[in-house]
């Protein structure tokens, strides 16, 4: 059994209505000893779109470090953060990391040229092959831009917003919505290689099987691609963002992780891993 989330959002997330408390009393309820709260931190995203994902660090570091003693003999609660990437926002991330402690740090792509892939503005003028490699492109140059990072969020996470109308396009040689590594394994694989050679992880972020796809985030592809390239840093998250999701899918993680080369996962703490056997 897996004992640990570490992707986790509560309310301090402008897409979640949970309050922090709700998501600690769900954890123990589950039987989970630790728990990573990792909300979300986007200070690009376009105001348009009626989302902030931005708070405020000082109130969200007091809350949570309320909820820390509060629970200190129920479940080890971690304070961490997901926060969005892109180069033009390196030195702030930076600064914003220097200045406050977290546990844990999840860097994801939620923009990609300033433009969220969920929107049809992404994919104008752009075929799914297209899309899909710019998207992969830019987390290499996210990578350059930015170490402060610990793993990288969903790695294939623009998977979920391919256009329901170019579905099926003869744009890849598997003409699929459902992507293959063989359709883009350089890039991938430059990929892969980049988070490695900084001494960075992924996350398998099981959100992916919560959205339909039939799979987690990365795919098993790519989660047996980055073993092979020597990968060994990966953590473990639902992306809650309610506390029913909490842990969702989690009993499919251990058998899919052994069989794919793995022997542990990781934890973090003070932005240090320790790893928890399968
Ligand atoms: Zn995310
Ligand atoms: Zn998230």
């Amino acid at each position: 059994m897996l004992l640990a989330d570490y992707h986790v959002h509560s309310d301090f997330s402008s897409d979640s209505t949970a309050p922090a408390q709700q998501m600690v009393e769900q954890a123990v309820k589950l039987g989970l000893e630790k728990l990573c709260i990792t909300d979300h931190m986007d200070y690009d995203y376009p105001q348009e779109s009626g989302y902030s994902f931005v708070f405020d660090p000082d109130k969200y570091m007091d809350k949570l470090e309320e909820l820390k003693r509060l629970y200190h003999k129920k479940i080890e609660l971690k304070i961490g953060i997901e926060l969005g990437l892109q180069p033009c926002l390196a030195a702030r991330n930076a600064d914003l990391t220097r200045q406050y402690p977290f546990d844990f740090i999840i860097g994801s792509s939620h923009l990609v040229d300033r433009m969220d892939p969920y929107t049809a503005g992404y994919w104008e003028n752009r075929t799914v092959f297209d899309g899909i490699h710019r998207y992969f492109e830019s987390v290499i140059e996210n990578c350059k831009a930015y170490q402060g990072f610990h793993i990288y969020g969903h790695l294939d996470y623009i998977i979920r917003y391919v256009p329901k109308e170019k579905v099926g396009q003869k744009t890849s040689p598997t003409s699929k919505y459902d992507y293959s590594y063989l359709d883009y394994s350089d890039l991938l694989d430059e990929v892969l290689r980049t988070i490695i050679s900084y001494g960075k992880g992924i996350e398998i972020n099981t959100a992916g099987l919560k959205y339909g796809l039939g799979y987690p985030h990365p795919k098993p592809e790519i989660l047996k691609r980055y073993r092979e390239l020597g990968g060994e840093l990966i953590t473990i998250g639902s992306d809650a963002h309610k506390p029913e999701h909490l842990c969702y899918d989690f009993h499919l993680i251990p058998e899919l992780l052994k069989s794919l080369g793995y022997k542990y996962y990781a934890t973090f703490a003070e932005g240090k891993p320790s790893f928890e056997k399968l």
